[in-house]
């Protein structure tokens, strides 16, 4: 996980601070630093992705030579 700020409010604490999954096992659960609410999973989970330029886990495609 990776500690970021968002332009977000936690809808716990006010918290303005997530960690985002950076690994495909980590899923895609945003919870707040501070709290750690998993309430903090929000619908502008994919806007704020991209406002930090975190490209969206992709699987690889398997090279079968
Ligand atoms: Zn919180």
């Amino acid at each position: 996980m990776m500690k970021v700020s968002l332009d977000l409010t936690c809808s716990v604490c006010g918290h303005g601070q997530f960690r985002l999954p950076n690994r495909p096992e980590e899923g895609s659960k945003v919870c707040c630093a501070n709290c750690t609410a998993f309430k903090c999973h929000t619908m502008d989970l994919e806007r704020a992705l991209m406002a930090i330029g975190q490209p969206r886990p992709t699987p690889q495609p398997s090279i079968a030579a």
